[in-house]
C-alpha cells in the first residue's frame, strides 16, 4: 500500500464512478434532443429524466430495494433504456433476460440470478404462460405493452402482476432523489450461452460501465476519418439490448446526448424504414443481421451514404465489407464478448493513404486496444506469440470492465481468470501496428495433420466466390487426416450449383498466391439451404458439429 495516498478534507465530495453520475452530468447535456421508439413515441431528454424518476418511483413503491434483482424481457424499446438506468441507480440489479433463449433456458437464468422482479413484455406472456409455476424466486410482474399488439392476453394460471408499466409511470412523482452508491455496487447481469454447458451468468458494476462508456466514447470520437461516433450522430441498436448492454451504446447514446431510436423487434422492412425516416447514422450489429438488411427489398432503394455500422461478435467477412463500401457506407469492426461488457477492440483506419483493398483489409481486422484495454496473444505457456500478423496464440486481456468472475461459479470463474488474465478462448495474430486479427475461436480452430487451419479465413475465402451468399466451416473427423474442413455453403439462386471442384479452385487461387494453407485443399462441400444461429444471430459450430458428428 503506498503512503502516499491523497488527503481526503472530511467534507470533501469523493465522486463515486456511479451510473447516476452519467445520467446527471453526461458529456452533452440536450434536454430537447429526441428519444424514439418505432413510429410510436417521441419525447425529449428532458421527459426521459423525468420517466427514468417516475420509474424508480413506481419500482420503489413495487417494494424494489437495494440489492434486488430487476429483470427485463422486452425488445429493444425505451423502456428498456429507461431500465438501464432506473433499476442499478436505486442500488438494484438489472438482469436483461435473453428472449431468445428456450422456454427452458429462460427459467434456468431468472432462477439462477434470483430474480425478484420481472418485467415483461405481453408478447412473452405465451412463454410464461408455460413456465409459470416453476420460477421460484419472482414476486411481482409488470406488464409491457405496444398498444398495437391489441389486449392483454389470459393467462391460464394468473400471476401477481402489479401493473402495466406507462400505467404505472403515469401514477408516479416525477421527482426522485437518487441515493449515491459505491462505485463497485453489481449493476447489471445476463447469461452468455457459450460453446458447453448451461448458461453462465456475467455480471457488470455502476464503475465498470462508466468506464467502459468513457473509454468507447473516446476511442470512436477520437479517429482520424471514419467511425467516428459525435454529437450529430443519430444511433439506432441492431444488437439486442438483452445481449451485453447493446454493446453498452445507450449508456454511450446518452451520455452523448444524440438523437437514439428504439426499433422494437427487428423486423428488416422496419429497421429500414426508421433508418430512412429518423436519419439514421449509427448502429450496430452482426454480420448475419446486415446480411438479412442486404437481402432485404428495400435495401437497394434507401441512401445509407450516411450511416456508419460497427460490425462484431463474429469476424466482418471482406465481401460484405466491400459490398456495404460500395453503397457508401462506412463499415468497420469491433471486438468483445459477454465476460468483457463488451467492447475490447476497434478496427478504425488511421490517417494514412490507402488502396481500397488495404482499407478493406483493415476494416475487417479484429482492431486496436481501446484505452485502459491490454491485450495480449500468448502460447500456452503465457508468453507473447511475436508481432508479425502470423503467429497465433489466445487472446488474454486486462481492462477495468471485465466480469470479475460467473456468478455463483467459482470453477469456471477461475479457469476464465487464470494467471490474472481473463482468457478470451480466442485463437488470433498480432501485427507489428498491434492490429489483432481472429483466426477463430478456440473450440472451433480445424487441427488437420496437427497443423491449425482457421476456419474464419477459409470462410473468408470461400464467400469471395460470386455465387456464395453464406458459408460455414467446421472440423469433421477423418481417419487420415484426424480433421479435415467442411464447408457449409448457401448458394444464391443465380443457376445450377457449382462443382465441388470448382469450389475447391476457387480457393487453390488464393493458395496459390500465398493466402491460404494447402490443407484447404483437403476441402468436403455440402450446400446447405441454412445454416444453424445462436439465439444472437451467430453461426452456431457446436450444433453444426454435433449434426455431423
Ligand atoms: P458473445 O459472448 O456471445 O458476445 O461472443 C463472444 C465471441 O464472439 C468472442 O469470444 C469471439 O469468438 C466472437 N467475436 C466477437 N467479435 C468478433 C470479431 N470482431 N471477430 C471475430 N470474432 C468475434
Amino acid at each position: 500500500m503506498s503512503d502516499n495516498l491523497i488527503v481526503r478534507t472530511p467534507s470533501a465530495y469523493s465522486y463515486p464512478l456511479i451510473i447516476k453520475n452519467m445520467f446527471l452530468a453526461p458529456i452533452v447535456d440536450n434536454p430537447d434532443q429526441e428519444i424514439v421508439y418505432r413510429d410510436s413515441l417521441r419525447f425529449s431528454y428532458r421527459e426521459f429524466k423525468k420517466r427514468v424518476r417516475r420509474l424508480a418511483n413506481a419500482l420503489t413503491a413495487m417494494g424494489v430495494k437495494p440489492g434486488d434483482t430487476v429483470a427485463i424481457m422486452d425488445w429493444d424499446s425505451h423502456r428498456y433504456l429507461e431500465c438501464f438506468y432506473a433499476v442499478p441507480m436505486l442500488g438494484a440489479i438489472l438482469h436483461t433476460v435473453n428472449v431468445r433463449l428456450s422456454p427452458e433456458q429462460i427459467i434456468y437464468t431468472i432462477d439462477h440470478a434470483e430474480d425478484d422482479f420481472l418485467l415483461v413484455n405481453s408478447e412473452f406472456l405465451p412463454i410464461l404462460d408455460q413456465i409459470k409455476g416453476r420460477i421460484n424466486t419472482v414476486k411481482e410482474f409488470v406488464i409491457l405493452h405496444d398498444d398495437e399488439n391489441g389486449p392483454i392476453t389470459e393467462l391460464s394460471i394468473p400471476i401477481p402482476i402489479v401493473g402495466e408499466y406507462e400505467a404505472l409511470l403515469a401514477k408516479a412523482s416525477a421527482q426522485f432523489e437518487f441515493a449515491d452508491l459505491d462505485e463497485n455496487t453489481r449493476a447489471t447481469t445476463f447469461y452468455t450461452t457459450g460453446t458447453t454447458g448451461l448458461p453462465k451468468g456475467v455480471y457488470f458494476s455502476h464503475r465498470q460501465l462508466v468506464l467502459h462508456t468513457l473509454s468507447t466514447i473516446a476511442a470512436l470520437g477520437t479517429s482520424a476519418k471514419q467511425g467516428r461516433f459525435h454529437q450529430q450522430d443519430v444511433y439506432m441498436p441492431i444488437t439486442p439490448m438483452f445481449h451485453v448492454h447493446a454493446w453498452g451504446f445507450p449508456y454511450i447514446a446518452t451520455t452523448t446526448g444524440v438523437k437514439q431510436v428504439y426499433p422494437g423487434k427487428y423486423v428488416p422492412s422496419t429497421l429500414l424504414n426508421l433508418m430512412k425516416t429518423e436519419k439514421v447514422t449509427f448502429s450496430h450489429c452482426v454480420p448475419t443481421i446486415l446480411s438479412m438488411l442486404i437481402a432485404s427489398p428495400e435495401f437497394e432503394s434507401i441512401d445509407l451514404s450516411n450511416w456508419k455500422v460497427l460490425i462484431g461478435g463474429a469476424a466482418l467477412p471482406k465481401k460484405m465489407c466491400r459490398i456495404a463500401k460500395a453503397k457508401g457506407i462506412d463499415i468497420f469492426t469491433g471486438y468483445g464478448m459477454s465476460e468483457t461488457c463488451p467492447i475490447l477492440t476497434l478496427a478504425h483506419v488511421g490517417n494514412e493513404e490507402l488502396s481500397d483493398d488495404a482499407d478493406t483489409e483493415i476494416r475487417c481486422k479484429t482492431g486496436r486496444s481501446l484505452p485502459l484495454t491490454q491485450i495480449r496473444v500468448v502460447d500456452e505457456e503465457m508468453n507473447d506469440v511475436p508481432a508479425d500478423g502470423e503467429s497465433v496464440g489466445e487472446i488474454v486481456v486486462r481492462s477495468p470492465w471485465l466480469t470479475q468472475g460467473y456468478l455463483k461459479d467459482s470453477r469456471n470463474s477461475e479457469t476464465l481468470w487464470k494467471g490474472g488474465y481473463l482468457h478470451t478462448g480466442d485463437v488470433a495474430t498480432i501485427n507489428a501496428d498491434n492490429y489483432i486479427n481472429i483466426t477463430d475461436r478456440m473450440k472451433d480452430v480445424i487441427k488437420v495433420g496437427g497443423e491449425w487451419l482457421s476456419s474464419l479465413e477459409l470462410e473468408d475465402i470461400i464467400n469471395l466466390h460470386s455465387r456464395v451468399v453464406e458459408v460455414a466451416v467446421i472440423g469433421i473427423n477423418d481417419d487420415k487426416w484426424g480433421e479435415r474442413p467442411l464447408a457449409l455453403i448457401i448458394l444464391d439462386s443465380a443457376g445450377d450449383a457449382p462443382k465441388e471442384k470448382d469450389i475447391i479452385n476457387h480457393v487453390r487461387s488464393f493458395i496459390d498466391r500465398g493466402l491460404m494453407t494447402k490443407l484447404a485443399l483437403l476441402m468436403k462441400v455440402e450446400y446447405v439451404d441454412i445454416i444453424d444461429k445462436t439465439s444472437v444471430g451467430k453461426i452456431n459450430k457446436k450444433e453444426l458439429r454435433k449434426k455431423r458428428q
